[in-house]
């Protein structure tokens, strides 16, 4: 916790997350998620502890509310709910798929109420305290969404609001639906509301203001937060769950979810929508924890917390020194130490300098250009454990096939596979001719294509992990697959010719 005495949000307040990755998330451009993957990511949220999980729209359609019935057949602490438009039959639909509450989006503003209801102020009103009434019959938990609030005159959307909790509504929603207002606008609105009953906040990232506006409604009284994982939505995106949990935690000291399930959450979402974690974000950006400036690397061997707010641990992650043009000599002997090879000061210096003059290629230094240059240093020539010999892969006929010709330890071995595709099938060949001694985990398998033409040159990186030794190769080749399989067998051959355990920490 971080603030002052004085802060906005008191850290005995209880505030909960609804995640709304299975609607207003898979509403963004481009994804779409099976109901297998709904359930998936439904059990995630469950193991962070969402308090509500709005797991779709019934209104969609037959596939939809297969779906979200999938999602309450789990039968999970956490309420799980349907989004319906402002029509009784949406409610309907919405009890077919057995949840557990509804989300009644209602318009709010009189762009809404006019441009695209075409009905009045009182009408919406009336119609509004209706639909509450039917849906609480049903003994539905009712959340009642005032669409595009922000642009609404706070007058009427409070009257709305207000005419909701009167029939029966378990509680209202303040929506910055188009992601357009700021802090002191949406403070200003949800202060209103909460003098009504228990409100929510649903806030979007069109102004990079998503956090901001999530953060500024608690402070105004809102309990209830709408985000999605990775903030995923409409445009920009909805706020982000993960941003939420640790803001709250970090500075308030309000605890709302188990931050350490964040991260598996986050690459679950990824995986499931082909929407890749960017670098740079917070929480689950891959640079969130990784150090690659010598100063920042050398700062943080001395105390964790040096260029850290938070133990990347907090939110399932693990801290990683990258090399490249900033690296100083701390972190070469840092990576060193870690994949237990030995260098006096004076190699460590040259090993350094060498890695930075990589770097300065643009290049991003993998732990097999680290070891490859230590070995020249250090004159520490050593036998390769797996080479690659020979590699033919064939994807013409029915089933991609390859094979496979490797010296495994001065010892030839031949094997072939098949697969999904070329790679698929060679990395299957390399898996069988290894037998046993394949018992390393791809753990991160990236592609890059150099240029843009039917000529590229493509790198494969990958990250293959042994008994809690994990090494990082890349490949550039014109050949897809050969790049795959000889990264993979460098790995392999980094991983199984050194005996992983790490040696102690030096003394220095
Ligand atoms: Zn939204």
């Amino acid at each position: 916790m971080t603030t002052t005495p004085e802060q906005t949000i008191a850290a005995d307040r209880t505030v909960r997350l609804l995640d709304t990755t299975l609607r207003d998330g898979e509403q963004a451009p481009g994804v779409s998620l099976s109901p297998d993957e709904k359930v998936e990511i439904a059990r995630g949220l469950e193991r962070a502890g969402v308090a509500v999980i709005e797991a779709g729209s019934a209104c969609t359609g037959a596939g939809e509310r297969q779906a979200i019935s999938r999602v309450t057949d789990l039968d999970l602490d956490a309420r799980v709910t349907s989004f319906c438009r402002g029509m009784k039959g949406d409610v309907d639909l919405a009890l077919e798929c057995d949840v557990d509450g509804v989300h009644i989006v209602v318009p709010a503003s009189d762009r809404h109420v006019e441009g695209k209801v075409g009905t009045s102020r009182e009408d919406n009103l009336a119609k509004t305290a209706e639909l509450v009434e039917y849906a609480t019959d049903h003994d539905l938990w009712v959340e009642v969404i005032g669409e595009d609030g922000s642009r609404a005159d706070l007058d009427y959307l409070e009257e709305l609001m207000g005419a909701a909790l009167e029939a029966g509504a378990d509680r209202t929603c303040f929506a910055d639906t188009v992601g357009h207002t700021g802090p002191e606008r949406t403070a200003e609105a949800v202060s209103r509301l909460a003098e009504l009953g228990p409100v929510s906040a649903h806030t979007h990232d069109d102004l990079g203001l998503g956090v901001a506006n999530a953060v500024s409604a608690v402070s105004a009284g809102a309990d209830l937060v709408h985000c999605t994982v990775n903030g995923l939505g409409e445009r920009a995106g909805n706020v982000a769950l993960e941003e939420v949990a640790i803001a709250l935690e970090h500075v308030y000291g309000v605890e709302t979810v188990e931050l350490e399930e964040l991260y598996d959450l986050a690459q679950r979402v990824s995986r499931a929508t082909g929407v890749p974690l960017a670098p740079n974000k917070a929480v689950i950006g891959e640079n969130a924890f990784t150090h690659e400036s010598g100063i920042h690397t050398d700062g943080t061997l001395k105390d964790d917390k040096m260029y850290e707010p938070y133990a990347p641990e907090t939110v399932g992650r693990e801290r990683r020194l990258a090399l490249g043009k900033h690296t100083g000599r701390a972190g070469v002997a840092a990576t060193l130490e870690e994949h237990a090879v030995e260098a006096d000061p004076d190699e460590v210096a040259e090993i350094a300098t060498r890695v930075t003059e990589l770097g300065d290629r643009g290049r991003r230094v993998t732990d097999a250009d680290l070891l490859a240059i230590a070995e020249d240093v250090t004159g520490d020539d050593r036998e390769r454990v797996v080479e690659l010999l020979d590699l033919n892969a064939t994807s013409g006929g029915a089933v991609p096939t390859a094979s496979i010709r490797l010296e495994v330890e001065g010892e030839e071995r031949v094997a072939s596979g098949t697969g999904s595709g070329p790679v698929d099938a060679a990395v299957s060949a390399v898996r069988e001719a290894l037998g046993s001694m394949a018992d390393a985990e791809l753990e991160s398998y990236h592609v890059d294509a150099v240029t843009g033409g039917t000529d590229a040159v493509v790198t494969v990186e990958v990250t293959m992990v042994r008994n809690d030794r994990s090494v990082t190769v890349a490949r550039s080749e014109a050949d897809i697959t050969r790049a795959s399989v000889e990264a993979m067998v460098d790995a392999l051959d980094r991983l199984l010719g050194r005996d992983a355990q790490p040696l102690a920490p030096a003394d220095d």
